[in-house]
């Protein structure tokens, strides 16, 4: 093994540093770890920075006319060595608007007229704004510089419509909506690359800072409120009785109702003010979102996530009483956050409770999901296990999903697998994995569109962005894990987490985390991987037997460095199977020759990739 490099150079000079650098680095990213900002041990540099908010968001659901309105107080921390001429304001949902760039179709159900800025003040300096003409990312020009390392508050009202159709927020049915993305927000302004700008397209997820929040939601009498944080006053808007069920859950293993369809019918739920304000908390988070229903019903149960001091956290979820799926939810949401807290990713769920809720997203939020419903049990589990995983990515981590999209669905994908192998065993998890994850990507006809995963996840098309961001990233993360063994790996992964939680990684932090992490440099892994048009296409040249021993030459014709079987077997039947991990291509040799024993007479030698799906299966069989 070659030793670990990057301690020694921390502190060279620029010319060293570009020298000894052997990953390819756009000149921002390379700006951030000359300034300090980020440090090739792979950990936050000595400069490291970010900006925060402070927000108390209050906001009122208006059922009847479908809108929402809201007043916020901001304070925001500039804690960057720049002084801030504009702030750039995101509210995602003016994805609605009928001129706003959009990656795919949608129709008129969908189209709102978007946010309406009713006031806005800084410092209290009072900005005149027409936001009929704002995107998803818009400048303020502010009338008095922010300086380095101090704080604005912004004071904003505003409106906006929940459109009839809705994708990751708005309408579910007449009494249900779904609210995310539902107050404007200050846009991240970060080390690398500044003000993010990125417009949303509705295909590339989120980009958000650390936050603290308190929410208040006010909605009409009987309709019951879910969102992200800890409820501050159930006393104050569920009858006693529903109160007491709620707080009991949360020492429950059993799944609880909290709220039946016919107790709900019978406005038995909340209390019977005209409105209700439910009030929730969350700090050191990157989004808070909620949602309201008067129909649906509502069950609850905890589990323990943290063994070593019986943490347990709520897991909540709210459905139509029709959907068969959901009424399995809460205990498989039990499942998940145990398995994810205790084997992969093997780190303490983070938060203290997860809302499950019906709608049509499959999308995750911090602290809540949002699933469609299927009457296919098995893929219900399976959309409710990956969008709980992104708990720890994006969440955990402050992963920039817009750019780095790899650096959340892929291991998402992952933890989604190596859950899905604890539920229903391994062949059928290979077999769920290889037609959702790899498949379609190994045998996509328009190959031109594949381009390596470190592509930044605007810039590729829409099957490249599928591709790059859930198959192929997934498979690096589970050929690293072949690599290294499950112990290390954990111990390099845990690493990287513990460098990054609540912070803004990119991919080379993780990269370096991981060599630091592992005690090994992986440059070449990395390079194989991430900064390259490899693909998964092995061949099998030859094989030459003698001695009870045979040697096989294999061609890597794709150039991905994965693992594999080989699978010798006799004239006679008898099988013998070596299990080689993707060390064999850290030399970068496009040929390799591996020895296999066999005491037996070979009839034939087989490649096997399992998950690793071949691009050429037909030339992976050598017969004698
Ligand atoms: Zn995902």
């Amino acid at each position: 093994m070659k030793q670990f490099w990057p301690l020694v150079i921390v502190f060279a000079s620029l010319q060293s540093f570009i020298q000894a650098q052997d990953l390819y680095m756009p000149r921002n990213i390379k700006n951030a770890y000359q300034k300090g900002t980020r440090s090739l041990t792979g950990a936050p540099g000595a400069n490291y920075w970010q900006n925060k908010g402070i927000y108390d968001v209050a906001v009122t659901v208006h059922a009847d006319t479908r809108s929402v309105s809201g007043t916020e107080k901001i304070i925001y921390s500039n804690n960057s060595p720049d002084t801030l001429r504009t702030i750039a304001i995101r509210f995602v949902n003016n994805i609605h608007k009928p001129g706003a760039p959009r990656s795919g179709f949608y129709g008129p159900d969908f189209l709102t007229s978007g946010l309406h800025i009713q006031s806005f003040k800084i410092d209290d300096a009072i900005y005149d704004i027409n936001s009929d003409g704002w995107g998803t990312v818009n400048d303020v020009a502010l009338k008095s510089a922010l300086l380095p390392h101090s704080k604005a508050i912004l004071e904003i009202e505003w409106d906006y419509p929940l459109s009839k159709q809705s994708g990751r927020e708005g309408q579910i049915d007449s009494t249900t909506f779904y609210c995310a993305y539902a107050y404007p927000r200050v846009s991240v302004y970060d080390d690398y690359n500044g003000w993010d700008r990125i417009p949303h397209s509705d295909r590339q997820e989120f980009y958000n800072d650390f936050n603290d929040y308190t929410l208040s939601v006010t909605a009409p009498k009987n309709f019951v409120v879910w969102a992200t944080g800890d409820l501050l006053n159930p006393g104050e808007v569920l009858q006693p009785a529903i109160a007491q069920r709620l707080k009991t859950s949360y020492t429950s293993d059993s799944v609880m109702i909290i709220a039946s369809f016919d107790e709900m019918q019978q406005q038995k739920i909340t209390q019977q003010n005209d409105w209700n304000t439910w009030k929730f908390k969350a700090d050191r988070i990157s989004d808070v979102c909620f949602a309201v229903s008067k129909n649906y019903v509502w069950d609850a149960a905890s589990v323990i996530v943290d063994p070593v001091n019986n943490r347990r956290a709520s897991v909540q979820s709210a459905y139509n009483d029709t959907a068969k799926d959901f009424h399995y939810y809460t205990k498989w949401g039990q499942h998940s956050l145990s398995f994810f807290s205790t084997q992969w990713p093997g780190v303490s769920y983070p938060f203290s409770k997860m809302t499950t809720f019906q709608g049509y997203a499959d999308m995750e939020y911090p602290m809540m999901i949002n699933d469609g419903t299927t009457e296919n049990l098995a893929f219900a589990q399976m959309v409710e296990d990956h969008e709980i995983a992104h708990t720890y990515f994006p969440f955990y981590m402050g992963i920039n999903e817009t750019r780095y999209a790899y650096m959340d669905e892929g291991w998402a994908t992952t933890w989604e697998y190596l859950i899905g192998i604890d539920e229903v065993g391994k062949a059928a998890a290979d077999s769920v994995y290889k037609a959702f994850r790899v498949r379609r990507y190994i045998n996509d006809a328009s190959t031109e569109e594949d381009q390596p995963i470190i592509t930044m996840s605007t810039q590729v098309s829409g099957a490249g962005y599928g591709n790059n961001s859930y198959g192929k990233a997934s498979l690096s993360y589970l050929a690293l894990k072949d690599l290294l063994g499950d112990d290390l790996f954990k111990k390099a992964l845990h690493h990287y987490m513990d460098n990054w939680n609540g912070k803004h990684p990119i991919p080379w932090d993780y990269f370096y985390s991981m060599n630091a992490g592992s005690g090994e440099n992986l440059d070449w892994f990395w390079n194989n991987w991430f900064f390259s048009n490899n693909y998964i296409d092995l061949k099998i040249t030859n094989v030459q037997s003698k001695n009870n021993k045979a040697t096989v030459t294999i061609e890597n014709v794709g150039g991905f460095a994965i693992p594999f079987d080989v699978v010798s077997r006799s004239k006679d039947g008898k099988e013998k199977t070596q299990h080689f991990t993707p060390s064999v291509w850290s030399k970068n040799d496009k040929t390799i020759k591996v020895i296999i024993d066999n005491t037996e007479a070979l009839g034939s030698v087989q490649l096997d990739g399992h998950i690793f799906m071949d691009a050429t299966p037909g030339d992976n069989v050598f017969k004698f």
